[in-house]
């Protein structure tokens, strides 16, 4: 059994570390920091100019042919930086749903836009009243002629201030069970009816709140059949949760490195003789390496043909609780030097403990709650039946 991901993989590695110490600059994770926003233009711009929005997609389609191990190294890099990379992940990845199941007309418009670096498409599926149960979704659309009319409010729909379209979640038939009166629609967001309101979460990210009134779309804007909007939804899950994971992890730790070896306790004795001290930092070791097999092995159901449901949803369960566990045991390491912030100019490694154990429980909640990975594993993993 071979665990590395192959030369053309370290090879492709090496230049996304090249671009990322480039374009990653201390600017850009300022802002970054200071407005909560993990979408930079100027960072965006310098991927579209390497061809790195969709590397792993085929050339016929502007990407580069690269395979999902190749993918899989330059995915850790990014995340392992921390870059402003959500903006750019959400619309590759329904853009990727466009190319699976949108009409050829859809192909057209949007994925060279796309992959030029002209829009952004976040995500509509949360709202206030349906999360973890995003099948139960209330936003009505309803058929006029051409055009559908939308009117409801989606909860957390991240980057809608920078966004272009949002990939759309909408009730069509309110009158059968409800998997079955979902239709999914590409809205446009710049236009009158759609209201965005900021929301904080508790490591700073920005988010938003948004409010849908009389808002018109074209039929031509709908992907996938009229009430097949699950069908949809359940490809676009499963892209949302594959991939690397753990890049947090691994930054935390290395930080946590850096501080050990210089760091002495009330007594003068370096921390990096303490026992306790070095347990820990085993410990995250070890979870890191399972969080960074757990992506090999999504990346390798791939790369063989397969859908990563399953192996994506205990890499995304696994990866973001050990952010936890680890960030909550640095941040009780530290003492009360561990919870200061980012910003503050004597926090210990730039407040990464702090902010770890911040962004830790956003990470555990997006993308499907841990409650929700495990009961997709007991029921599609180990086949026992749907909970009630
Ligand atoms: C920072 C951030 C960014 C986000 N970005 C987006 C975005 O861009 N677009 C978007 O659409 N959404 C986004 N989300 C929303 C995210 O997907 C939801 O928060 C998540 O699906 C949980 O839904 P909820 O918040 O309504 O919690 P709820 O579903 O109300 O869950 C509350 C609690 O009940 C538990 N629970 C619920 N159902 C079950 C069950 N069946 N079995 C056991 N336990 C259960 C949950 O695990 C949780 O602990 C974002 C969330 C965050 C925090």
């Amino acid at each position: 059994m071979d665990f590395t991901l192959g030369e053309r993989s370290d090879i492709f590695r090496e230049e996304a570390r090249a671009f990322l110490a480039e374009a990653f600059t201390p600017e850009v994770k300022e802002t970054m920091h200071e407005t909560g926003v993990h979408h930079n233009w100027d960072f965006h711009k310098a991927l579209v100019e390497k061809g790195w929005l969709a590397p792993g997609w085929p050339v016929e389609y502007g990407g580069q042919g690269r395979d999902p191990m190749e993918m899989l190294a330059f995915s850790e890099e990014f995340q392992r930086a921390g870059a402003p990379t959500y903006g750019v992940g959400t619309t590759i990845m329904v853009s990727s749903i466009l190319r699976h199941l949108g009409t050829e007309e859809q192909k057209q418009e949007f994925l060279p836009r796309a992959l030029r670096g002209e829009i952004i498409i976040v995500l509509g599926f949360t709202e206030p009243e349906s999360g973890s149960d995003v099948a139960a979704a209330q936003t009505r659309a309803v058929r006029d002629g051409d055009e559908w009319i939308i009117n409801g409010q989606k909860m957390f729909t991240t980057n809608a201030q920078e966004g272009d379209y949002a990939f759309m979640l909408t009730r069509t038939n309110p009158d059968v069970p409800k998997h079955q009166g979902l239709t999914t629609f590409l809205v446009p967001l710049r236009q009158e009816g759609v209201e965005i309101q900021a929301v904080r979460t508790l490591s700073g990210e920005r988010t938003n709140l948004t409010f849908y009134n009389d808002v018109r779309v074209p039929d031509a804007m709908r992907i996938g059949e009229v009430d097949g909007g699950w069908d949809v939804m359940t490809v676009g899950l499963t892209f949302e949760r594959s991939g690397a994971q753990g890049g947090e992890s691994i930054r935390l730790l290395e930080e946590m490195e850096e501080w050990v070896l210089s760091a002495h306790d009330d007594d003068g004795n370096p921390r990096r003789e303490d026992p306790d001290v070095l347990a820990r930092l085993g410990k995250a070791a070890a979870e890191n390496e399972v969080s960074s097999l757990m992506g090999r092995r999504s990346a390798w159901v791939h790369d063989t043909g397969g859908m990563p449901g399953v192996e994506g949803s205990m890499g995304k369960l696994f990866s973001s609780e050990a952010l936890t566990r680890q960030s909550g045991d640095f941040v009780d390491l530290l003492g009360a030097d561990g919870i200061r912030s980012q910003g503050d100019p004597s926090a210990i490694q730039g407040g990464a403990a702090d902010y770890a154990f911040r962004f830790a429980l956003g990470a555990t909640t997006y993308g499907g709650t841990s409650e929700v990975q495990r009961n997709i594993i007991a029921q599609r993993g180990l086949g026992l039946p749907r909970a009630k």
